[in-house]
């Protein structure tokens, strides 16, 4: 497979360059495959489905075709996941995804386990050590470094500001041994970033340290995260019958977004023959893209925290890839979007529990809510003509192919859980008076000692510390 960027069509690079430039340097652009093949039907088609490696293995191979032998990549799925999704039913039509039994509790050990292992193949023949720079608010850098932890060939370094994080998220990032460790910088996440972004231009430090990101941008964090959404379309459409006894239903994918690259990975599972016939992009206040579907104008903005806080995202770096791959009137019809407010987050965890007795993040609630208010009745009204105001919570005024299978109920939605609830213990304890159980893994790491080093937003003193650590 050969890959192509969003900012000129002319670029063709293989897989490892996409994979260990990150992005096309020369252009500013993102890297995307020059083509989604289609998998076949005897395999799509099977009853009971593929399981969640045959699936990852199945779609992963043409993208690494010629690059990759067959025992290698099927080593490499073998060895990033030894978990799974689990598809969980909350209604006849409702299935929630669980995306958060990996490592880390939350849906990006998908992508960032197969990325670490692709660059650890890759990096085999240089001989010399690959060094990740990685700049977190949170999320990112522990789904990061516990992926990359123990890898060979590769160490990672992890900035976050000091006191900016939540306390379960700074124990999953500096209690790490060995290969990985964290830096808490004095200073904002955009210090953190800015600090990362010098090092890559410094041609001096280039020349002794050879470094590489491992930010959302990476081809190879998008890709497994289609894995997913083939695995549960399929495995949604073969309980249909016995769950809703629908007719051959409009199959919609919930995805609570921030920086559109589970949206993304998504539309590509899509193109290669996933049974899904759109999308809701759910968000929180961050609400760039709902606007753009509603305006057709593209507003970057600063982010605003909010409660579902890994969504807290203004300037979406995927929206240059939807664009890429779809003109604004494709992409109306293709997903709805919908946004919440802390409040309206709230009272979606709450209402989830009373209504079907599941605990569900703040993340995830979005999408509950969007996909709550679409099959009973928001989609009908907006067929017959009723618009919210879309700079009010709720559903945004275009009208998506398959709202009118929405409308007429004859939809099922699955809804993405991006993370455990017990990592945002407090918000859904004071949402449902009820504190969710801590999985053991992260019982354990809240145990460990932390080991970051503290340091201040002075780039000569960072540089000196990679010279001095680093090898
Ligand atoms: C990162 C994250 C998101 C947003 O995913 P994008 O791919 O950036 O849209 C949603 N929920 C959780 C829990 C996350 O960690």
């Amino acid at each position: 497979m050969t890959y192509t960027d969003t900012r000129d069509s002319s670029v063709a690079v293989d897989f490892r360059t996409a994979v260990l430039g990150g992005m096309n340097s020369e252009t500013g652009g993102l890297y995307i495959p020059t083509a989604l093949p289609k998998l076949e039907g005897r395999f799509t088609n099977r009853n009971p489905e593929p399981s969640f490696r045959d699936v990852a293995f199945t779609m992963a191979r043409p993208f690494v075709e010629g690059e990759i032998p067959d025992d290698d990549l099927m080593e490499i799925i073998q060895n990033a996941y030894p978990f799974t999704p689990k598809i969980v039913p909350v209604g006849s039509v409702s299935y929630v995804l669980e995306l958060f039994h990996g490592p880390t509790c939350a849906f990006k050990d998908f992508g960032a386990r197969f990325m670490a292992r692709v660059m650890s193949y890759f990096n085999k023949d240089e001989g010399r050590t690959l060094h990740i720079l990685v700049a977190t608010s949170g999320d990112t850098g522990s789904a990061v470094g516990s992926a990359f932890h123990g890898v060979p060939g590769l160490d990672v370094t992890i900035l976050y500001p000091q006191g900016k994080i939540s306390p379960l998220q700074e124990k999953q990032l500096s209690t790490f041994t060995g290969n990985v460790r964290a830096l808490k910088i004095r200073g904002t996440f955009d210090d953190c970033q800015k600090l990362v972004k010098t090092a890559f231009t410094d041609a001096d430090l280039r020349r002794r340290l050879r470094l590489s990101s491992a930010n959302s941008i990476n081809i190879s964090r998008l890709l497994p995260q289609s894995f997913y959404y083939m695995y549960s379309a399929l495995a949604v459409r073969n309980r249909i019958p016995l769950d809703s006894r629908l007719e051959d239903p409009a199959i919609v994918a919930v995805v609570p977004s921030g920086n559109f690259g589970n949206l993304t990975s998504g539309l590509m599972a899509m193109k290669m023959g996933a049974p899904i016939s759109g999308f809701v992009a759910a968000t929180n206040t961050n609400r760039t893209i709902p606007d753009w579907l509603a305006t057709g104008q593209y507003e970057a903005r600063p982010s605003v925290e909010t409660y579902a806080n890994a969504m807290d995202v203004g300037a979406p770096s995927n929206y240059e890839r939807i664009r890429a791959m779809y003109p604004l009137e494709e992409a109306r019809r293709l997903f709805a979007s919908y946004w919440l407010d802390n409040s309206g987050i709230s009272k979606a965890i709450h209402d989830c529990k009373e209504r079907t007795g599941y605990t569900i993040d703040p993340h995830g609630a979005i999408g509950w809510q969007a996909w709550e208010d679409i099959r009973s009745g928001a989609m009908a009204r907006l067929a017959d003509g009723e618009r919210n105001d879309f700079t009010k919570p709720g559903l945004t005024p275009n009208f998506p192919d398959w709202g009118k299978a929405a409308a007429e109920r004859n939809a099922v939605g699955i809804i993405l859980e991006t993370a455990h609830p017990a990592k945002f213990g407090r918000i859904v304890y004071d949402a449902i008076g009820q504190e969710p159980v801590l999985p053991e893994r992260l019982a354990e790491v809240m145990a460990l000692p932390d080991r970051a080093v503290p340091m201040e937003n002075d780039y000569a003193l960072f540089k000196e510390w990679l010279e001095e650590n680093l090898e």
